[in-house]
């Protein structure tokens, strides 16, 4: 299914909301710069930046609920990937800073 991402480009709540971290071997396999990596086990890191309070990804630009966008979107790794607009997380992410909920209708697919 495919989702518009449109409030996404005013938005970027979910990637200064939550620690993002992933197995360390998905970072190699996607080349991923390990210098923006902090290690959390010995299994998995995270982004820098998303494991502190209140946290932001090292690849957020811009200004959260203004303009913003991902400096490495193409190797972004799966759990970026599996936010979108309107579930749960991204709710979540919005409400924490104080942003509107999106609309159910933006979980409809673009046709
Ligand atoms: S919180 Fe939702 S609307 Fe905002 S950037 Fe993430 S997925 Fe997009
Ligand atoms: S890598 Fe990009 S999409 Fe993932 S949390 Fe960081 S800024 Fe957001």
């Amino acid at each position: 299914m495919t989702y518009d991402p449109s409030a996404c480009i005013t938005c970027g709540a979910c990637c200064s909301a939550f620690r993002v971290s992933f197995y360390w071997q998905e970072a190699q396999q996607r080349g991923i710069d390990e210098a923006s990596l902090v290690q959390i086990t010995p299994w998995r890191v995270a982004f820098a930046g998303t494991d502190r309070q209140p946290p932001r990804c090292v690849h957020l630009d811009g200004a959260v609920g203004e303009k913003t966008s991902c400096r490495i979107y193409e190797l972004r790794p799966h759990p970026c990937r599996e936010v979108q607009p309107g579930d749960e997380k991204c709710q979540q992410a919005r409400a924490a800073h104080g942003m509107p909920l999106l609309p159910p209708s933006c979980q409809s697919p673009i046709i």
